[in-house]
């Protein structure tokens, strides 16, 4: 689905707030580093994934192509953390897993349930911290997704790649 895209872009902006992010990682944990999983999505991209989840209730885990997502504008990141030998780490669920175990929002109920331990979420916590300290924010159902800035200020502001 991404012919013509070789790896994975993001705009300047956002390409200099992961810079940072890789930056602060190096200090704090050099043990860890970052692994992008999903970058710049194109719109054309974002309507070919609707519209493979016609008919199921997975649509909520998608922004609608009429509102777009801010990955179609390079200013979000899919991304998770590696250890020294490049292993993932446990963040309780695959990448693009769409239950609610994927929810930062249900993590302390997750945990009384016993459906994530408090090592799978104190992963996640490293990091939503290293993220959200260098200018990216998280979304309640996804712990892998971030956006650069403020969404809206993204729509208002930056150019979507159709
Ligand atoms: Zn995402």
């Amino acid at each position: 689905m991404y012919d013509g895209y070789d790896c994975a872009w993001l705009h300047r902006d956002a390409a200099n707030a992961l810079t940072k992010v890789a930056a602060d990682l190096r200090t704090t944990r050099p043990q860890l580093r970052l692994l992008v999983l999903d970058a710049l999505r194109p719109q054309r991209v974002q309507e070919l994934m609707w519209n493979s989840l016609e008919g199921t209730d997975l649509r909520k885990y998608l922004a609608s192509p009429d509102r777009g997502s801010i990955h179609s504008f390079g200013m979000a990141v899919d991304i998770t953390l590696i250890d020294a030998q490049g292993r993932e780490l446990d963040m309780g669920t695959p990448f693009d897993d769409l239950s609610e175990r994927s929810h930062p929002a249900l993590e302390s109920e997750l945990l009384q349930r016993g459906e994530l331990t408090s090592e799978q979420i104190a992963n996640r916590q490293i990091l939503r911290d290293v993220m959200l300290a260098n200018g990216w924010q998280g979304i309640s159902t996804e712990w892998w997704h971030f956006d650069c800035g403020d969404r809206i200020v993204v729509r208002q502001n930056y150019t979507r790649i159709l």
